[in-house]
């Protein structure tokens, strides 16, 4: 028998180094979690360097990395992915920026960068991008709101460059600065242009728009200014579906994922109640990658919590996080004709509260893969494993080879 189909499992973040609050293990060694290690027994484990040995990845990177795209050659920035993961559709060469709602005061100076924490923006943004004209420059806008404060702007126009200062001062009780190009080049010098443009006529709008007028009545911060930041040019991505020869569906709460997912056209797959967070509806999820693989072939499922407990500095909740994805996943090991790959993206050690280069952990569940002596799922124990260390730009060829998708090399 071989595996027809993958689900591709990122917990985000998971792993971790000793934690001294569990007496010198990892979260993930110290969680409960009878089903990962099923999938470690009964499966093919090893560690892996998402990007490289020694290279601390982001997520955007790294799950560029895992899908077969090398980010040194597809990576050009945030915006445009986080553009993608709003539901903009970034065509080659557009520029996509990342951007904020916030507050600044009547003496110009940012008095709260996520606006009170605002959140349900989707009339301020439609307000913009229908009010915001960029004619004088031939340039069109979108904009388009994400979770929360957050949203994104796309740029379509011949000759935009995408090295560019962000109008962010990154804390309050300063000015946004104006944007200005990185370098001399004609295109960067125009974006900074048409993005300090964006600043002053979505600033006049929102100024003025009723939601804020309401806000200020109740007492809350009104959202009457956008941040922008991060910049970049969208790429050119071959498709996952010509790459592989599969279909595919991409179910993550973050706009980042949701958008590496969709420029590779991964079709995204809205979950209620999914926030990113350990708050998160894990079962809805892991329902919608079962519904997904009635017709798809390739799901890939991404679960935030743990990496937030990480950048938090907690181990006892990312431990117990890690305890309640197990439970969650549960129905995932009883999939037929599937392989069931299981990773992290990058390791987010509770002692540094950010990204670290240290390997992270796989096991492969499904037919046709060799079982190793591996009883564990962490970070110690698939270091034995039968894959041994491999690099994230070899699982693709992995996985393809498993589900007899491969081409030969060769005669
Ligand atoms: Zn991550
Ligand atoms: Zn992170």
């Amino acid at each position: 028998m071989t595996a027809k189909k993958i689900v591709l499992l990122i917990l985000d973040g998971i792993s971790d180094r000793p934690c001294p609050a569990l007496n010198g293990q990892t979260p993930l060694q110290a969680a409960d979690t009878p089903n990962l290690d099923r999938i470690a027994k009964q499966g093919i484990c090893g560690i892996m360097d998402t990007i490289a040995p020694g290279i601390r990845p982001g997520s955007d990177t790294a799950h560029l990395s895992l899908l077969g795209y090398p980010p040194h050659e597809y990576y050009t920035g945030r915006g445009p992915l986080e553009a993608e993961g709003t539901g903009i559709h970034m065509e080659h060469g557009m520029i996509g920026v990342r951007a904020n709602y916030a507050t600044i005061g009547p003496d110009g100076l940012i008095s709260d960068r996520r606006a009170g924490r605002i959140h349900d923006t989707a009339k301020l943004s439609r307000a913009i991008e229908e009010g915001v004209d960029l004619s004088a420059f031939h340039v069109t806008c979108t904009f388009r709101s994400g979770a929360g404060h957050r949203a994104a702007l796309a740029l379509k126009g011949d000759g935009l460059g995408s090295a560019v200062t962000s109008n962010d001062p990154k804390s309050t009780g300063l000015a946004p600065p104006l944007i200005e190009p990185l370098t001399g080049s004609p295109g960067d010098s125009q974006t900074s242009s048409v993005l300090n443009e964006f600043v002053r006529q979505s600033s006049e709008i929102l100024a003025d728009h009723h939601i804020n007028r309401e806000r200020k009545r109740e007492g809350l911060l009104p959202a009457n200014i956008v941040l922008l930041r991060g910049a970049g040019q969208m790429g050119h991505f071959e498709p996952f579906s010509t790459r592989y020869g599969m279909q595919g569906s991409v179910i993550s709460a973050a706009a980042l994922i949701t958008g590496i997912g969709r420029v590779v056209g991964l079709t995204p797959v809205q979950v209620p109640g999914i926030t990113g967070s350990v708050t998160t509806n894990l079962s809805g999820k892991v329902t919608a990658i079962c519904r997904e693989l009635k017709s798809q072939e390739f799901v890939l499922a991404n679960i935030k919590g743990s990496d937030e407990a990480g950048h938090d500095g907690d181990p006892i909740q990312k431990r117990d996080f890690i305890s309640r994805i197990d439970t969650a996943i549960a129905p995932l090991l009883a999939l037929e004709g599937t392989l069931l790959v299981v990773c992290g993206d990058h390791s987010t050690p509770c002692s540094i509260r950010d990204h670290s280069a240290d390997p992270v952990p796989l096991a492969i569940l499904g037919d046709g893969v060799r079982i190793d002596r591996v009883a564990h799922f962490n970070e110690i124990a698939c270091a034995e494993g039968g894959l041994t260390r491999i690099s994230g730009g070899s699982l693709m060829p992995i996985l393809t080879d498993l589900v007899d998708r491969a081409h030969k090399y060769g005669a």
